[in-house]
């Protein structure tokens, strides 16, 4: 059991409401106590951290990517040291999931792990025609074999089935009309998704969909989901939109960097990071390449500035805007845990998001959205999922890559040992 742990007069960000000067007492890798100004403790034992100028805050949940294996432990190790301490999936390979898991929960160095599984969606569909179009032919059909292609109830039914067998953690659902980019997928028939999002709910699943297109959000948004991942890039929003969110309380992921990364509008803010010393040095040399890169799938009605209005209009409706990367190992424009950090500044330059009200969004709202109800808080009870920056990100979000520590459930991570030497 590793000892007990107070870090002190820091400033304290709890994922709701700033404490100027207070102390947080860890023990067993929860949260034990949270007191304004300065905390002793007699048990010698305990691990005592004092940083007067630096800021506290929640672990980030990054509720959107795509994992992948390789020798570096990039999904998992790269965005812990980014402060990421939860990752949420959505749509892997069936085949990885249990490594994945496993080395989330056995690895002090790697981020938790959530996931969806395989995605509900057709083939022909998303993600396919982007597979298709990135990959030599034998690859891409090696990368699709198993995947769903959801045509009737009976698929459907099967499909809920095996992903109970799984044990995933929400379903992801995909509904791609291409209506802003230079791909035209296969489009499943509503139907089928009210039919999955119906059965999902039976079960109890959280059910997320994917859409980029004014149309395909209102349309799936009609089904009943409770929440999207990505806005918009093809027409500016309407009240429309708006309603369609509303009616189901649905939240909003909007993805704003990468959408940036898809119409090439974020390609200086991109190598600008690429060159920020606090970022390369945590980064491993392809994800700084792939910085420096677009995706530029998007087609010529594509703006990513109707993306941030959206974002603007959603939120002023009191749509909860939730933080989402979508970091992938081949989605240039992203790199794991970094994006995390640039999302949310996003939010805060783009979208008039205040510091707080972005540092919300990527801790304790996806936590209330994702029902991680041990997660996305400083509060007692917690997981001891914990980020120090120096600086005050409340301020100037710039500071959140300021990283001078991250504790996973209460044990700092080897990357910031010299922190405690
Ligand atoms: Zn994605």
């Amino acid at each position: 059991m590793s000892p007990a742990l107070l870090i002190k007069d820091v400033r304290i960000f709890d994922g709701e409401d700033e404490i100027p000067s207070g102390s947080v007492l860890v023990e067993n890798g929860l949260i034990k106590q949270v007191s304004e100004g300065s905390l002793d403790v007699s048990d010698p034992s305990t691990i005592v951290i004092s940083k007067p100028g630096h800021t506290l805050f929640p672990g980030l949940i990054d509720s959107h990517c795509h994992a992948f294996i390789d020798e570096q432990n990039t999904t998992l190790g790269q965005s812990l040291k980014f402060g990421v301490t939860t990752l949420c999936e959505l749509h892997h390979e069936v085949h990885n999931m249990d490594w994945f898991r496993s080395r989330a929960a056995t690895d002090p160095d790697s981020a938790d792990f959530k996931t969806s599984g395989l995605s509900a969606t057709v083939a022909g569909g998303w993600p396919a025609a982007v597979i298709m179009a990135v990959h030599e032919p034998e690859n891409a059909k090696d990368i699709m074999t198993g995947w769903a292609d959801l045509q009737t109830k009976a698929d459907v039914e099967t499909y809920i089935q095996d992903r109970i067998r799984d044990k995933v953690d929400f379903i992801k659902l995909m509904h791609e009309d291409g209506n802003g980019l230079t791909v035209k997928p296969v489009v499943p028939p509503l139907e089928i998704q009210k039919t999955i999002v119906d059965l999902a709910h039976q079960h109890g699943f959280l059910t997320i969909a994917h859409a980029l297109s004014y149309q395909g959000t209102i349309d799936i948004l009609r089904t009943g989901v409770d929440g999207m991942t990505h806005t918009f890039v093809d027409k500016p929003i309407t009240q429309e939109v708006i309603d369609a969110y509303k009616i189901n309380n649905a939240h909003c992921d909007p993805t704003l960097v990468t959408i940036a990364s898809l119409t090439k509008d974020g390609r200086e803010e991109q190598e600008k990071y690429a060159h920020d010393p606090r970022v390369t040095k945590l980064l491993n040399s392809e994800s700084q390449e792939h910085l420096c890169k677009c995706i530029g799938l998007a087609n010529e009605n594509s703006r990513a500035e109707y993306a941030y209005e959206s974002v603007r209009q959603l939120k002023a409706a009191g749509i909860d805007i939730i933080l989402g990367s979508d970091s992938a190992g081949a989605a240039l424009g992203t790199a794991f845990g970094f994006s995390a950090h640039h999302e949310i500044a996003t939010f805060v330059r783009k979208c008039g998001f205040t510091p707080a009200e972005a540092l919300k969004s990527g801790t304790s709202l996806v936590a209330k959205r994702f029902r991680l109800n041990d997660r996305g808080r400083i509060a007692p009870g917690f997981r001891a999922d914990l980020v120090l920056v120096e600086g005050n990100p409340l301020e100037d979000i710039d500071h959140t890559l300021d990283l001078r520590g991250v504790w996973k459930q209460g044990t700092l991570i080897s990357a910031y040992k010299d922190l405690v030497a």
